[in-house]
């Protein structure tokens, strides 16, 4: 079956610097399907207009298209339509919602974070929490950069948090956080649960109403879909009493000179033409992915990571980062003091594209006492031979370390 899946990727035939490609970066971003390439492809070919305005065919056209992907991701998240905000991404949700929940905080108020987040689910509130008094609280983590469960409840119980924003997988060593129990545990002092979910969204497929979170946020690129679109579902009377972020048309329901006023979410949150083509990418690339099975796609992807660990735990030298236990995928590691950046440009001569450095997280890897890692992330459609390839050329990358 991934023969076949493969085969739906152009890019992965392709040779890049002359060599067949290993591409080991969908964490950064995922290679896109056939059919999200020929919607884009199609849209400005045959369909371009803007929405939600303009009686003519092809507005109106363009406009039930685009609105009709909102169904497929309310359908995807298992939530309501008028719960999902279009966004230029996860970055942008997040500082959406920072924005809008500042109003909310005050300087006795806690704001819990983790020391494994990505810069864009730490500095948004940062902002927030500089602007208000707030004080921000790190969940527990091992020295491994494990999230301690038990310790983390106990925090959340001790501090009783406003806000408690928490990444659903880590991008930097893929673990999978039980943010389930953590929603559940801060249930009882009316916390507002964030989920970053921009790298379980595509794994893991998350459903929203049984999370339970007040908030999730998402790119659509890490999904099979173009850049420049994402997400953010919001439970919907929280979501509707977030004051507007940004002003402009189409977000309006009066303008005068004595006072303007707007419409109701989602739209109060999206102002101006929209990512139209994005968004039409994105709802090929939600069909694509609902048309497999998800948990067919899961234990293969798992029984990769396996396959990578137990290739990756045979060379000296090499430490592996995270306890890899319930992981969407992804392995960082480091070799002896080898700086991370030239061995994934060693790397790249064989024509395995990973990514190198701090992955956006610098205050983990502060954490972890390093400067970064070399990082394999998988999707479903790599294969084993792509990990046989990886481990051919890290051999030799060593080795020439090693003159
Ligand atoms: N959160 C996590 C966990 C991520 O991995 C990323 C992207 N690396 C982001 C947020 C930000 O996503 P984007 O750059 O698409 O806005």
């Amino acid at each position: 079956m991934i023969e076949q899946l493969r085969k739906d990727f152009p890019l992965l035939q392709n040779l890049v610097d002359e060599q067949p490609l290993c591409y080991f970066d969908s964490a950064a971003t995922t290679q896109k399907p056939q059919v999200v390439i020929d919607a884009v492809n199609q849209f400005y070919h045959q369909e371009n207009a803007n929405v939600h305005r303009g009686a003519h065919t092809l507005s109106a056209q363009a406009t039930t298209k685009y609105e009709a992907v909102r169904d497929k991701l309310a359908q995807y998240l298992n939530v309501q339509r008028n719960e999902v905000v279009w966004t230029k991404g996860a970055t942008d949700s997040l500082n959406l919602l920072a924005y809008g929940l500042t109003n909310i905080l005050g300087q006795d108020d806690v704001i819990v974070l983790s020391p494994l987040e990505h810069h864009a689910n730490i500095v948004p509130w940062q902002q927030a929490a500089e602007k208000t008094g707030a004080k921000i609280a790190l969940l527990p983590v091992s020295k491994e950069g494990v999230l301690d469960q038990s310790a983390a409840i106990e925090l959340i119980r001790d501090t009783k948090p406003k806000i408690i924003s928490l990444c659903h997988a880590s991008n930097a060593l893929g673990n999978i956080h039980d943010v389930k129990q953590l929603i559940e545990a801060s249930k009882p002092y009316g916390t507002i649960t964030v989920v970053d979910g921009a790298q379980s969204f595509m794994h893991l497929r998350p459903d929203l109403k049984a999370l339970d979170c007040d908030f999730f946020v998402f790119s659509a690129h890490k999904a099979l879909g173009p850049t420049g679109v994402g997400g953010l579902y919001g439970r919907y009377d929280l979501l509707n009493n977030l004051p507007v972020y940004q002003t402009g048309g189409e977000m309006i329901d009066t303008v005068s000179f004595t006072g303007t006023t707007f419409r109701n979410a989602p739209e109060k949150f999206e102002p101006g033409t929209p990512n139209i083509c994005g968004v039409i990418g994105f709802g090929a690339a939600l069909d694509y992915l609902t048309s497999l099975n998800k948990n067919e796609l899961l234990a293969y992807e798992q029984s990769l990571h396996q396959y990578l660990l137990t290739r990756l735990r045979q060379i000296d030298g090499i430490k592996i980062w995270g306890d890899n236990k319930n992981n969407i995928g992804v392995v960082s590691f480091t070799y002896k003091n080898e700086h991370h950046f030239d061995i994934a440009t060693l790397l790249n001569s064989y024509g395995i594209a990973v990514r190198s450095g701090h992955h956006c997280t610098q205050p983990l890897m502060a954490h972890l006492n390093i400067t970064g890692t070399v990082r394999v992330s998988l999707a479903f459609y790599n294969n084993q031979q792509d990990i046989d390839s990886f481990i051919a050329a890290l051999m030799e990358t060593i080795e020439m370390l090693e003159e």
